[in-house]
């Protein structure tokens, strides 16, 4: 009790609950874009578009608009209301639910911090339908109307009451990115349902109805995936699995490309995605991870939903079962398929020179030797293997005479060469190159006009998030020498890179160092920059298996011995070992 003998304990009233509810439904416009698409998909809708605006200063209004079930007059009413649901009626039906929505909270969340208009008609009905209009939790109108079977919600001045919540908003085109990501998912989720994304009047994404999860990996991915996707499908027990994966020539530098949905749900199940990695074993190297694109359906028994507001994680009993499932399933179908990768697409290729595949031998493995390198950084399919490099960074004249000598190559990995003291060094060719990129790039840091056109431009054909992530980097990777343009409602065109990668940068070189940083959403951070540099010699460098010619070998030693740390690469792996004269003396036991 306080001086005045009141108590200090209160029942919060319904508006301040409300606000306090949407706080953990409604994290971000990306969150009301989900909860508006998973009742969409709850009511049975075939069609769901969503459609957005927005301008510098924000997301002005999220509408969703479906062809399900409607609702009637009173229903639509009812919906407003918290933890009111037309979907379980006790706790128990939880355990045998396959709706996304449950918890009767999002529309009243959402309303508690918003202008929601709601129109819709219940199927079979001559359109006439309801509109009811909630503003900060109050309802202002409730009309009869004419509009087509099933339901379009309308959500304006997100954030308006809640100013604290709105200035820790991100910047719109991060949230655009990320709101295309989400409906990228739920197309992989239903491929049985056509959705349809328009951002300011454009058309971002559209999937057929009925179409198959083949179709909408395809259309969302372009069809250079199509060669590389491996269907998988098991059963046991409880589980049923079915999806697909990427052979392993079709790696990335993380797992956000593992999708997983358990009963049509979208979750962030960090162990299935785990289980799916380590299907793959040593056909990738470290840190390299698939594309996957799995549904996994479940007894509901074996599943709790409820484990947090926004439903974005579930509780899986028999959690290790279900993921050894997972792993023997993808190691199946990786031993029965043919993983020799594709050529790639000729439009795709720098330069207009286009590249051999691979030597093959007779089994149809690679001809070459596959390694098992202490590096991470690259595809060990690497179709590049055994072509001789263009190896970017090292064209400029030599001036000294080199203090290290070279004496052959070997694997087309390691150096060989003697030492300024007579030793042998055995130089991993990567790490050294990855080291002479970085200095010569940490020297041109903040540099715009250390800038070398590329002979031909490298067109990405990206996913519309991957789109939205590249937009948002761009301003830094023009800083660092890139020039690059939109090329097409999909694509980006590559005119410029940094001088240092070269007018002969790799195709692949430059899409993994636009993709990585962009996509790891921190490319707008302090060490952002540090990161880029990192990346660019990483990707830049001469991969190991490419075969050099003695002069190019010589350059690279040469440059190597003028960088100011030559003996480890820039993230701390050593580039050399040497054996002395003594040591290999003692080794042949000479003395
Ligand atoms: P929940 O989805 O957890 O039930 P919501 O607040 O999201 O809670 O929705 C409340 C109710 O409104 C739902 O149970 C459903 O009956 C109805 N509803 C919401 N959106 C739609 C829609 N697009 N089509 C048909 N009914 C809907
Ligand atoms: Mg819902």
């Amino acid at each position: 009790m306080n001086a005045d003998g009141h108590c200090i304990i209160r029942l919060l009233d319904a508006d301040t609950v409300n606000q306090i509810a949407a706080g953990e439904v409604v994290e971000r416009p990306a969150s009301v874009v989900k909860e508006l698409v998973e009742n969409s998909i709850d009511a049975g809708a075939t069609r769901v578009i969503i459609d957005l605006t927005s301008d510098r200063r924000g997301i002005g209004r999220i509408r969703v608009v479906d062809n399900g079930s409607g609702m009637a007059r009173e229903d639509a009413r009812m919906a407003f209301v918290p933890h009111a649901t037309s979907k379980i009626r006790h706790i128990a039906d939880l355990s045998k639910s396959m709706t996304l929505g449950f918890r009767g909270e999002a529309l009243a969340s959402i309303a508690a911090v918003s202008e929601v208009s709601l129109a819709t008609a219940e199927r079979g009905t001559d359109r006439t339908g309801t509109e009811i209009i909630v503003k900060a939790g109050s309802m202002t109108r409730s009309e009869e109307i004419g509009t087509p079977p099933g339901t379009t919600v309308t959500v304006k001045d997100l954030f308006f009451n809640t100013p604290a919540r709105k200035k820790f908003q991100k910047p719109v085109s991060s949230e655009i990115a990320f709101i295309t990501r989400q409906v990228e998912s739920f197309a992989i989720a239903h491929p049985e349902i056509a959705f349809r994304f328009v951002h300011n009047g454009s058309v971002r994404l559209s999937t057929e109805e009925e179409g198959d999860l083949f179709g909408v990996l395809v259309s969302l991915y372009g069809a250079g995936i199509a060669t590389e996707l491996i269907p998988v499908e098991a059963c046991e027990g409880p589980v049923k699995i079915f999806g697909y994966i990427t052979k392993p020539s079709f790696s990335r530098q993380n797992s956000s490309g593992i999708l997983i949905s358990i009963n049509r749900r979208q979750v962030l199940a960090r162990p299935v995605a785990d289980a799916v990695r380590s299907g793959y074993g040593t056909l990738l190297p470290d840190k390299r991870y698939p594309l996957a694109f799995l549904e996994l359906s479940i007894d509901p028994a074996l599943i709790d939903v409820n484990v947090h507001p926004a439903k974005r994680f579930v509780r899986l009993s028999r959690e290790r079962d279900i993921c050894s499932l997972v792993t023997q399933a993808v190691v199946r179908v990786l031993r029965g398929a043919n993983l020799v990768p594709e050529a790639p697409l000729d439009h795709t290729l720098h330069a207009g020179s286009k590249k051999s595949p691979l030597p093959y031998n007779q089994s149809g493995r690679p001809a070459c030797e596959v390694h098992e390198p202490a590096h991470t950084e690259y595809i060990l399919t690497d179709r590049r293997l055994r072509q001789t490099a263009l190896v970017p960074g090292l064209m400029e004249a030599q001036e000294n005479q080199p203090d290290i000598e070279f004496l052959g190559q070997y694997n087309g990995i390691y150096i060989l060469a003697r030492g300024a003291e007579g030793d042998l060094l055995l130089i991993d060719q990567h790490a050294a190159h990855e080291r002479v990129l970085y200095d010569q790039l940490s020297a041109t840091r903040g540099m715009s006009d250390e800038s070398q056109e590329l002979l031909v431009p490298v067109i990405l054909t990206v996913t519309p998030a991957e789109y939205q992530f590249i937009r948002v980097a761009i301003p830094l990777l023009t800083g660092k020498g890139f020039v690059i343009e939109e090329f097409g409602r999909d694509s980006y065109a590559v005119r410029a890179v940094p001088a240092a990668l070269g007018s002969t940068a790799r195709y692949e070189a430059v899409r993994d160092v636009i993709l990585e940083f962009s996509s790891n959403r921190r490319c707008t951070g302090p060490d952002a920059e540090e990161m880029l540099t990192r990346s660019m010699a990483c990707h830049g460098a001469v991969k190991a298996g490419t075969v050099m010619t003695p002069d190019q070998c010589r350059r690279l030693l040469d440059q190597l011995s003028r960088t100011a740390s030559p003996w480890t690469c820039p993230h701390g792996r050593p580039v050399m070992v040497s054996l002395s004269r003594d040591r290999l003396d003692q080794m042949f036991l000479r003395r």
